[in-house]
C-alpha cells in the first residue's frame, strides 16, 4: 500500500532540489549531435496517479526528446494491431547487454531479444509501418489521443541527426532482414523508428499519457480502453526485466518497478495500481540511463513505499 496522508509535491520540490545540487555526474548523449544541444543542467519530475491527479515539480512542462521511451507506445501499438503472433518475431527476454547491440541478432536468427532494445524496437517499426498505411502519422495521433493534446510534434533537427547518424541502427534493420524477420522496405522501418523516437514531450504529459498501464489498460479519466488487461500486464512484465537496459537487474533490486529509460533523460516508472512517474535530466551514466533521473526515482520509490515486490 502507498503511504497515504503525505504532501506529495513539496516532497517532488524536495526531490527536485537535491538533484539539482547533487555533484555533476554523467554526459549527455551526442551519438545523435542534436541530442548534445540539450541544456544538461535541467531537471523535472512529475507524478500522475490512476485517480487522476497530477504532480509535478521542476522542469516538468519543458520538452525534451522521449527517445526510447517511444519504445513502449510502439510495442502497444504492434500488440493491438498483431496480437499474439508478435511473440514469434521478438521475445520477452532481458538482453544483458547494451541497449543498441547488434551481436545477440545473428546468433539468433535475427530475433530480437526484447522490444525494447533498439533491435526489437526496430523490429516493432517495421510491424506498424507493413500495417498501417501512414504509420508515423498512427503514431503520433495515438500519444496525442493518450495525452489529451494535439500539441505534440517531432523535432526536425533531432529527427535529421537520428537518420545522419544511425548506420548501427540501419545496420541492425538490415541483419534482421536478411533472416526474414523484418518484412518491409528498410528505408521505411527505419523512418518510422527515427521519427517515434524524435517525438517532444513534457514529463507531465509522459505521465499521464502512460497511466493505463498502472489501470489494467485502461485510461483513468477517460475510461477508455487502451489496451488489454493481459497486454499491460506484459507491458510491465518486460519494463521490470529490460526497461533500464543493463542497469533493469540493479533497477529491480533498488528500486522495483517497471521502468523505461531513454536517452534524451527521459525515465517513467509505472507503479501498478497507483500511476506513472516521469522523471528527467539529460546527463546519462554509462548504461544510457538518466542519472538524476534514477535518483529521483529511486527517492520518491522508497518514500512512497511504491516497490511491486
Ligand atoms: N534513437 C535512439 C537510438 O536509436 C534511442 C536509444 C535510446 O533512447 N536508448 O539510438
Amino acid at each position: 500500500t502507498v503511504k497515504q496522508g503525505f504532501e506529495i509535491e513539496p516532497f517532488l520540490q524536495q526531490l527536485v532540489g537535491e538533484a539539482r545540487a547533487l555533484p555533476v555526474s554523467g554526459k549527455v548523449a551526442d551519438y545523435i549531435p542534436a541530442l548534445a544541444q540539450v541544456n544538461p543542467d535541467k531537471v523535472g519530475l512529475a507524478l500522475a496517479t490512476v485517480e487522476g491527479k497530477l504532480y509535478s515539480a521542476g522542469d516538468s512542462t519543458t520538452e525534451f526528446s522521449i527517445q526510447s521511451l517511444s519504445k513502449i507506445l510502439g510495442l502497444v501499438m504492434a500488440m493491438n494491431r498483431i496480437g499474439d503472433s508478435l511473440w514469434q518475431r521478438v521475445h520477452m527476454e532481458p538482453s544483458g547487454l547494451p541497449f543498441n547491440s547488434i551481436v545477440q541478432l545473428e546468433y539468433e536468427h535475427g530475433i530480437p531479444r526484447n522490444p525494447f532494445i533498439n533491435a526489437g524496437a526496430i523490429l516493432i517499426a517495421d510491424v506498424l509501418a507493413s500495417h498501417y498505411s501512414a504509420s508515423r502519422q498512427a503514431f503520433i495521433s495515438f500519444i496525442r489521443k493518450l495525452a489529451g493534446s494535439d500539441q505534440i510534434f517531432v523535432d526536425e533537427d533531432v529527427l535529421q541527426s537520428e537518420k545522419q547518424h544511425g548506420s548501427r541502427n540501419a545496420a541492425m534493420a538490415y541483419l534482421m532482414k536478411s533472416f526474414g524477420n523484418v518484412e518491409g522496405d528498410v528505408d521505411r522501418v527505419l523512418d518510422h523508428y527515427f521519427y517515434q523516437c524524435s517525438v517532444n514531450m513534457t514529463c507531465e504529459q509522459l505521465a499521464s499519457s502512460l497511466t493505463f498501464l498502472a489501470n489494467r489498460g485502461l485510461q483513468p479519466v477517460t475510461q477508455r480502453v487502451i489496451c488489454s488487461r493481459r497486454d499491460a500486464h506484459r507491458v510491465n512484465a518486460i519494463l521490470s526485466t529490460s526497461g533500464m537496459y543493463d542497469q533493469s537487474g540493479e533497477f529491480a533490486f533498488t528500486v522495483g518497478l517497471p521502468a523505461k529509460s531513454g536517452v534524451g533523460g527521459g525515465i517513467v516508472a509505472i507503479v501498478p495500481g497507483y500511476g506513472v512517474i516521469c522523471a528527467w535530466s539529460p546527463r546519462l551514466n554509462h548504461f544510457g540511463n538518466s542519472c538524476l533521473g534514477m535518483h529521483m526515482i529511486t527517492g520518491l520509490a522508497e518514500q512512497l513505499g511504491l516497490s511491486v515486490y
